[in-house]
């Protein structure tokens, strides 16, 4: 949602070109979250411009009546929202089924307690570092222990499942983000906002990343 979305090939084009491993798509209801963004057309148009793998995360009311709308318009990963679905066991395997990465996103107040029983079902974890609903917004401090304490839950239950972390990301706080355990990095403003553009803006942070943890960041398995 950072990017220029009447020129969305070429900024997707730039991020390629600066190494991106994944294009993150940040849908918007208007009523879960107070903003409105794309929906399953614009994916699709997306998804004729790009080989990466399409991640959207469905900020939305009831995101389940939407899961194939999305699948059809080209998603790869789909992320839903504990605080928005009541039937989430049921939404993860209905992506899985369609041979789709599921994820459970997380508002930065809601409690990780929350995933315990859906926490197999998942591929990914989106963490939710600030208020969902508008790019250009301050990391919030707290949620690296969040992240850390997601880890500790994740490895002590011996999963895999992957920490993704969504809002405020840049090169300042890149390296604790990291070292509190995140795998997959979304970054916006950091990127599209980047003084050199959003090649150096992706470039910039891999080459942080690299140096920081091995195998670099969000890289699909
Ligand atoms: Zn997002």
């Amino acid at each position: 949602m950072s990017a220029d979305f009447a020129r969305l090939a070429a900024e997707i084009g730039k991020i390629e070109r600066g190494g991106a491993d994944v294009v993150h798509l940040d849908v918007m209801d208007g009523r879960f979250v107070p903003n409105l963004t794309i929906g399953p057309p614009v994916v699709a148009s997306i998804r004729g411009c790009t080989r990466l793998p399409l991640d959207v995360h469905l900020m939305m009311a009831r995101p389940e009546r939407f899961l194939d709308p999305f699948i059809e318009a080209g998603a790869d990963w789909l992320s839903v929202h504990v605080e928005a679905d009541v039937h989430l066991d049921r939404t993860l395997n209905h992506i899985r089924a369609r041979g789709k990465r599921p994820g459970i996103a997380l508002n930065p107040a809601t409690p990780l307690a929350l995933l315990e029983e859906a926490l197999p079902l998942a591929d990914f974890v989106l963490l939710m570092t600030v208020n969902p609903g508008f790019g250009g917004q301050k990391f919030i401090p707290s949620m690296l222990k969040k992240i850390d304490r997601l880890r500790e839950m994740i490895v002590s239950n011996g999963y895999r499942t992957r920490i993704e972390v969504d809002g405020g990301i840049g090169p300042d706080n890149l390296a604790d983000v990291l070292g509190a355990g995140a795998d997959i990095i979304v970054a916006g403003s950091a990127v599209f906002g980047h003084p050199d553009g959003a090649s150096a803006g992706v470039a910039e942070m891999k080459g942080m990343a690299a140096g920081t943890q091995k195998g670099g960041v969000g890289r699909p398995s």
